[in-house]
């Protein structure tokens, strides 16, 4: 799909052309699971996947949603924005126009306007579709709302919490702002160290001579449900609060590995251990990779990888069967220098690094390992580390 069959898509659906054309990407995390709301760090890129949107000035008062990936079409008058039942997809729209009225005093809509969504982030593989549609609006409703920043980094700040914002209250998912924030602050071929706590961030370049990032998508129909979520999100606050009694702390983050050995006999209750277990070494993982991946040591960043993904199996008991059996699938190849799965868990994908001369090789025994073992079949894509979110014309 290119940016012109879009206009041309506009200008069927709405009579007139589209003003102006966003994008902004999914993401992929190199590693750091499940440490974002444990105060610990991340370390994702942004695809060249995303999401656009063509937008123009209505003279009805009204907001008309259309994508060209879904049926479904909406008409809100902009007096009336509000959560929008039955699970609809614009509420992540919507959702970013009413928090910038919220956070933005200033912010005015002065008139009514037509949408066109496009996106190509393969549909809830845990690469952050929604993430993309949340920052690719809150990027055009603030410029058209009257918004602006002298500070670019401040400004895709702000536009990462308002997605999140947007994706707490319009779709009820209390997620971190790892998401958001890679779609608004990625940058080409580089990865983002960020601490989801004081939301300090680095670009890191992904140097990978001879060596591409590949993500694996599952397809598989399971999800971490916000049940699941909610529960790693309680076990690791009782591990903290039974901590404190020796140490005080904020966050399991706060602990080294050092630190570790001293606390967890405080932690009585066995599953709140194991989950405070994966936190703290994954905590400790993620430094280890940015450090390595500054040094040029890709193998031992791909033996970190390979080592969160043991932990999240079996400490934080999110991979399940058809994760396990990509990952363990990429394992076993020559020229794989590891392999994890992304994302929440359960479902979605894998991320792995792969020599290029392995590349076809990887497809092949992952893809047939992964249909013995599951039924499945698995696709791959190589990644493209993109800039993060954009006005294009
Ligand atoms: P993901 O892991 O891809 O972010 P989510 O379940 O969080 O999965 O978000 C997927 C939802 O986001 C879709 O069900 C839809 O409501 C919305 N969405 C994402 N991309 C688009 C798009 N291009 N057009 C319309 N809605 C979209
Ligand atoms: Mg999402």
């Amino acid at each position: 799909m290119t940016t012109q069959e879009m206009k041309i898509a506009f200008e069927q659906a709405y009579g007139h052309k589209a003003e102006k054309i966003f994008f902004a990407p999914g993401r992929v995390n190199l590693i750091g699971e499940h440490t974002d709301y444990n105060g610990g760090s991340v370390f994702p890129c942004a695809l060249s996947f995303g999401a656009w949107l063509l937008v123009a000035k209505n003279n009805d008062r009204v907001l008309r949603f259309r994508s060209m990936n879904m049926q479904e079409v909406y008409e809100i008058a902009i007096d009336a924005i509000a959560p929008q039942a039955n699970r609809a997809w614009c509420n992540y729209a919507l959702g970013c126009i009413d928090i910038i009225a919220r956070r933005h005093p200033e912010a005015k809509l002065e008139s009514g306007y037509d949408l066109l969504y496009y996106g190509n982030v393969p549909a809830g593989a845990g690469l952050s579709s929604s993430a993309a549609m949340e920052v690719v609006t809150a990027r055009a409703f603030t410029e058209e709302m009257g918004v602006s920043y002298a500070d670019d980094k401040k400004y895709r700040t702000e536009l990462a919490l308002i997605g999140q914002a947007c994706e707490h209250e319009y779709a009820g998912v209390m997620c971190g702002i790892m998401d958001q924030f890679a779609s608004a602050q990625g940058k080409k071929d580089h990865a983002i160290h960020l601490n989801c706590d004081t939301l300090e961030f680095e670009h890191v370049p992904v140097k990978l001579e001879g060596i591409k990032v590949v993500i694996t998508n599952t397809h598989s129909p399971h999800h971490l449900d916000s049940g699941a979520y909610n529960d790693r999100v309680r076990q690791c606050h009782t591990a903290v609060e039974q901590i404190s009694k020796v140490k005080p702390i904020k966050f399991l983050a706060e602990l080294t590995e050092e630190d570790w050995k001293e606390v967890e006999s405080a932690i009585t209750d066995p599953i709140a251990k194991k989950r405070a277990r994966h936190v703290v070494g994954e905590v400790a993982r993620t430094s280890a990779a940015v450090e390595a991946l500054k040094k040029g040591e890709i193998a031992y960043f791909g033996e970190l990888m390979t080592a969160s993904h043991v932990s999240l199996r079996d400490d934080y008991e999110v991979t399940g069967p058809e994760l396990d059996a990509l990952a363990e699938a990429a394992w076993q190849v020559e020229g794989v220098l590891g392999s994890r799965m992304t994302g929440g868990g359960f479902g979605g994908c894998t991320v792995s690094l792969v020599k290029d001369e392995a590349i076809e090789k990887f497809k092949a025994f992952v893809g047939a390992e992964y249909e013995k073992k599951t039924g499945l079949k698995a696709d791959f894509y190589v990644a493209e580390i993109g800039d993060g979110v954009s006005r294009l014309e």
